[in-house]
């Protein structure tokens, strides 16, 4: 039996692909993007997280945990964060031990008010197929499952033979990329894929290293393949102000988009800060980012275009001119 970690299954996405679909986010990611805003997929082992601010101090968790990582104390006692409970008002902090954690979920599953989550469960294939069989009247003609992450080529054989199943039931299949792994592990997983949505986040070597962790260079070499493998592709950049909103990044990143052949479309995805709370929630602080100007995300629309007349350009999942004029407030 083939299985892997999977962090999430979210269902009637309308962001991961065309359609109606339902996203495979499976654990474990090479990069360490400075601005990734799903902290919980990198680390290929489950994690728990601790929403405080959804504690309502209940206590469950205290009585669940084997290893005693659960403590109330008085909010005088220090320690953080501070929570109300119900009833007879008292302030109390809930000290929650990480070092010692097993992550045994026994805590989660007891938390009334979802403030612990568990992020990756053990799943077989056939255990991500009864769920997505579930959504299939969704699926329609456009629609279909999307592998994402994280980064699905970390565990290339769960992602298979989750493909496969799919094509078997008939379904269409995507996947969600940063293209930066050796070529024989990408290529087994082209025949069981009807579109490949690939990152591309710095055309700089030196910058990609720096805020990715990873160097570009399996991914300049991969692009060449991947363009005859035949397959509809569609190319994005996460749009981080100050990282990559400039004509020397986009510039390049156009200019090899527009040899490809089978395009659909170059995207622009301006980063957002949703991702702060489970940084928090893992014990970590969240990084600072802010997304490009509509001054700036307008002419690197522009820049694109010079390059590659031929390519069309989205933003956010929309054509550009679309998205420019509905968002002006937003984007000014
Ligand atoms: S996941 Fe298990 S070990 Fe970790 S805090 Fe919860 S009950 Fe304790
Ligand atoms: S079980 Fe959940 S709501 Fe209750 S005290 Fe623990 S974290 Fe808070």
């Amino acid at each position: 039996m083939i299985h892997g970690i999977v962090t999430d299954i979210q269902r009637f996405s309308l962001h991961d692909g065309p359609g109606i679909r339902t996203t495979v986010f499976l654990k474990g990611c090479l990069m360490r993007c400075e601005w990734c805003h799903n902290p919980e997929t990198i680390d290929p082992a489950p994690q728990l997280l601790f929403y405080a601010g959804n504690c309502i101090g209940c206590g469950e968790c205290v009585e669940a945990c084997p290893q005693g990582n659960h403590r109330f104390a008085p909010a005088d006692d220090g320690g953080a964060p501070a929570v109300a409970t119900g009833g007879a008002p008292r302030v109390i902090t809930h000290d929650f031990s990480r070092g010692s954690c097993s992550v045994c979920g026994a805590c989660a599953g007891r938390c009334p008010a979802s403030s612990l989550q568990v992020a990756g469960r053990r799943m077989e294939v056939a255990d991500v197929m009864a769920e997505l069989l579930e959504d299939r009247a969704f699926y329609r003609e456009e629609g279909g499952v999307t592998l994402s992450g994280g980064e699905p080529m970390m565990q290339p054989e769960f992602a298979r033979g989750i493909l496969h199943a799919c094509k078997r039931e008939g379904i269409r299949t995507a996947i969600e990329t940063t293209l930066c792994y050796p070529w024989s592990r990408i290529e087994p997983l082209l025949g069981e894929l009807d579109l490949i949505m690939f990152d591309l986040k710095l055309a700089d070597a030196e910058k990609h290293r720096r805020h990715t962790g990873v160097s570009n260079r399996l991914l300049w070499e991969n692009l060449g393949r991947l363009n005859r493998c035949g397959k509809p592709l569609i190319a994005r950049t996460p749009l981080v102000a100050g990282i990559n909103d400039s004509e020397d990044e986009i510039v390049p990143i156009a200019r090899a988009l527009g040899r490809l052949d089978n395009l659909l479309y170059y995207e622009f995805l301006p980063y957002h800060p949703l991702g702060a709370g489970k940084y928090e929630a893992l014990g970590r602080t969240a990084p600072v980012f802010q997304p490009p100007s509509g001054q700036t995300l307008r002419r690197l629309v522009h820049a694109a275009r010079a390059q590659a007349n031929n390519i069309k350009i989205y933003i956010n999942g929309k054509p550009e001119n679309y998205e420019i004029q509905h968002t002006t407030g937003s984007l000014a």
